[in-house]
């Protein structure tokens, strides 16, 4: 079973060079692990949007990215399908610890985007845990140490970079910046600047934004290296 899984993976990344988002329409016309295709087939999704479309070949083949599209686009799946294939290829386990890291400007939009994962991403083996506060910080401390995929708000992830003892994010590959105009608006820019100052610069960085601020370019040229700019808009 471990061969096959390995061959699967390779069979699946000699296919990345050839994606085309012009000739993508179905999810299932990209290079994706069989878990994540079941995933999305048993909670519905098909087609892909246009961000999704846009955003998950340059991701999969490894690019920083800084996404614009409205709310409603999509924007979760074009960041969770591609956090996903990455922690499959590196073949990660529950013993690999932190290996992406999602960051929501809000509690209630940090559940939504666990919610989405929890559908999806069923199949695969990876542990996923909120990190949002409200409950007390020893309870997310237990957890934080055994988890691959947070999703959190800033605020407390950085009170976790502070003062939980043996919180490791050295092994992270990758960093998703979600809403990063309303992170900025809720007046979280320093508190972004220090979560990555703690992060390795050996990451992928996945940033997506409904709008293009001054403020969020300042934010990309601090956590993107090199980035893909994508922009998609509503036809008309
Ligand atoms: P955004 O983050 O851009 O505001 P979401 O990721 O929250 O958008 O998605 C908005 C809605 O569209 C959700 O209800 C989601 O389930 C749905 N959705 C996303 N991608 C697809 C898809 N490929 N096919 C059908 N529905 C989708
Ligand atoms: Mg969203």
């Amino acid at each position: 079973k471990w061969r096959q899984e390995a061959r699967q993976i390779e069979a699946t990344v000699a296919q990345y060079p050839q994606m085309a988002p012009e000739s993508m329409e179905k999810f299932t016309d990209i290079p994706l692990s069989s878990k994540t295709l079941q995933g999305l087939r048993k909670n519905g999704y098909s087609n892909l949007t246009d961000i999704q479309k846009a955003a998950i070949p340059s991701a999969l083949r490894g690019k920083d990215i800084l996404g614009a599209a409205k709310t409603g686009s999509g924007k979760t799946l074009a960041f969770l399908i591609p956090v996903l294939e990455l922690l499959w290829r590196e073949r990660w386990t529950q013993m690999d610890g932190l290996g992406a890291l999602i960051i929501s400007p809000t509690r209630e939009l940090a559940y939504q985007t666990f919610d989405v994962l929890y559908k999806i991403g069923g199949e695969h083996d990876f542990s996923a845990g909120l990190i949002i506060g409200g409950k007390d910080l020893g309870f997310e401390r237990a957890r934080i140490l055994k988890t691959n995929i947070i999703i959190c708000t800033p605020g407390r992830l950085l009170q976790h970079m502070d003062e939980t003892p043996n919180f490791e994010c050295q092994s992270l590959k990758i960093l998703v910046l979600d809403e990063a105009d309303r992170i900025l608006d809720l007046g979280f820019c320093e508190t972004m600047r220090s979560i990555v100052e703690n992060l390795p610069s050996e990451r992928q960085t996945l940033l997506f934004s409904a709008t293009q601020t001054k403020s969020v370019k300042d934010l990309a040229l601090l956590s993107l290296s090199e980035p893909e700019y994508l922009s998609v808009h509503e036809e008309s």
